[in-house]
């Protein structure tokens, strides 16, 4: 059953995915090569807690910390390591947090120093997918509306779309129905309606499609070794029209200071 939102219960994951926001705006401000994906977790963790919020993956499903961090060919559900991060990676962050019981989570994908261009291409790609399935995301189009247009987007760059991991409605808990693959068919699915609330989140391939469940039972890897990008946003449906309720503008603002 999807739970659509009233204005007040928007506002209130608008709150919640804020502080993800300011808190992958603090990932930002600390990433580069020689950093643990530990350490950024230690960062994460306190910042969201100082926000008198929760981390929000921290103990859901079991998974042991606050951030998901996923490098190069890794997707998604990368758990933090002291293994450092080195120049060239591409590093995913992927963060929840639960304020007054509601729960904002999304995901960027850091280029780390000298990043090959053809990495840098496919983390512009995966962001402009992301837009694309935002602006799909209104009422007059249907769920599966949003997953036709991330596919060919990424498909006409030839990169491959994961099948297995999907978005998701948000609210009270973090994995709501509908879910929102990133593949689909034009027209098809639920009518998107006025107050629904979801996570976007494009996991997006440079080789194969497919991907590998690692030994340690949490990190989903490419199955060719090829990189991966992420990038995923809480958008609601208010008046008819996509609004976003998380930001980058914290990263953004974070790495043009680096520059
Ligand atoms: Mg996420
Ligand atoms: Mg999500």
């Amino acid at each position: 059953m999807i739970i659509y939102k009233t204005k007040e219960q928007i506002e209130l994951i608008r709150e919640a995915a804020q502080v993800v926001s300011r808190t992958l705006g603090k990932v930002a401000e600390a990433i580069e090569p020689g950093i643990s994906t530990l350490e950024l977790d230690a960062i994460a963790e306190s910042y969201i807690r100082s926000q008198n919020a929760i981390p929000g993956f921290l103990g859901l499903y079991d998974f042991p910390n606050t951030l998901c961090i996923s490098v190069n060919d890794e997707v998604v559900h990368g758990y933090p390591r002291k293994d450092l991060i080195q120049d060239g990676d591409l590093v995913s962050v992927d963060c929840g947090a639960i304020l007054e019981g509601y729960y904002g989570d999304h995901a960027y994908t850091f280029a780390v120093g000298n990043v090959s261009e053809d990495k840098l291409k496919l983390l512009k790609v995966t962001q402009e997918c992301l837009e694309i399935g935002i602006e799909q995301t209104r009422v007059g189009n249907r769920l599966g509306d949003i997953g036709y247009h991330i596919q060919k987007h990424a498909e006409d760059h030839g990169y491959g779309v994961v099948r297995e991991l999907v978005g998701h409605g948000i609210g009270q808990t973090m994995h709501e129905e509908p879910q929102i693959p990133n593949y689909g068919r034009r027209g098809r699915g639920k009518k998107i309606k006025e107050g629904l609330t979801i996570a976007i989140e494009p996991m997006i391939n440079m080789g194969t499609e497919q991907i590998k469940y690692l030994s340690d039972e949490w990190t989903i890897a490419t199955a060719d070794g090829m990189p991966s990008a992420h990038f995923e946003h809480n958008v609601a449906v208010i008046d008819g029209q996509p609004v976003k309720l998380s930001t980058f503008k914290y990263v953004e603002e974070a790495l043009a200071k680096k520059k």
